[in-house]
């Protein structure tokens, strides 16, 4: 599955919809992003997480002109990592806005051109990255518009939110949780599609909606950052790749998750 096709099957089908009353999930086909931050609100601060694929950017200033009005802009993007398909259009968003971005720490050396990607956990991504030479490992360079995410879990723009460091798909991965209504923003430490599907002719191994698991680094700590979201007891899941779990489904998931994870190593 090339960056190319990804790109064009990203033009598929893009919609946006409230799935609470703070969070507009923005259905970029391939990939979800999110915009948190009361529409209503007096204050209208909201936060982009996530930027989709580069040809993204004129979908999401049109939700974001819809629902939040001409000519405002997100406080920040905070991005979940810096994988190809969450930060295609974030250098052109960041600076169409003049607004900060912001990684875990861990992170910043891969979207500041420092660091590419390792391949995938062999076990699993290995046999189909080997297969797929042109699979985009390189990272971008957002330069001086990127910050570490504050210390104290606290995410700019949107209070009532913090970040959650859940490594594993990648070293500085992060996802959101709002702890008064436990609305999980997972990344891809959780999907609902199997992300994997369209390789289902170069492996076997496809049944895990964990994260895409061509491009995970490290299995025992996705399977720690899960039972660490697993025991916030999210109300509902928002993964960046596939619907929205809600109500039951949320701890049959999990559960369901741990323990193929825990097979599988
Ligand atoms: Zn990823
Ligand atoms: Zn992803």
């Amino acid at each position: 599955m090339s960056n190319r096709l990804l790109e064009r099957l990203s033009l598929v089908t893009t919609n946006a919809e409230h799935v609470t009353h703070e969070v507009i999930l923005l259905n970029l086909t391939v990939v979800n992003a999110f915009l948190v931050g009361d529409p209503f609100a007096d204050s209208k601060d909201f936060i982009l997480v996530d930027t989709g694929m580069e040809n993204s950017f004129n979908f999401i200033l049109e939700v974001v002109n819809k629902h939040y009005g001409k000519d405002i802009r997100p406080r920040c993007i905070v991005l979940t990592h810096g994988h190809f398909d969450h930060v295609g259009s974030v250098i052109k968003l960041a600076e169409y806005w003049d607004v900060p971005v912001y990684v875990h720490e861990l992170e910043l050396p891969y979207v500041t051109g420092r660091k590419d990607y390792p391949l995938a956990d062999p076990r699993i991504g290995g046999k189909v990255a080997e297969m797929s030479p042109s699979f985009p490992h390189t990272s971008i360079d957002l330069g001086e518009r990127v910050f570490a995410l504050p210390q104290d879990g606290k995410i700019p723009g949107i209070p009532g939110w913090r970040w959650i460091h859940t490594p594993g798909h990648t070293e500085g991965h992060i996802s959101l949780f709002h702890d008064l209504d436990r609305v999980l923003i997972a990344g891809d430490v959780i999907s609902t599609t199997k992300q994997e599907s369209l390789m289902a002719v170069l492996t076997r191994k496809q049944e895990i909606s964990g994260p895409p698991a061509y491009l995970t680094e490290d299995w025992n700590k996705v399977l720690s950052s899960i039972k660490h979201l697993q025991s916030l007891d999210p109300a509902i899941i928002l993964p960046s790749h596939g619907k929205p779990l809600r109500g039951l489904k949320v701890k049959e998931h999990l559960d369901m998750l741990v323990s193929k994870i825990e097979k599988m190593l």
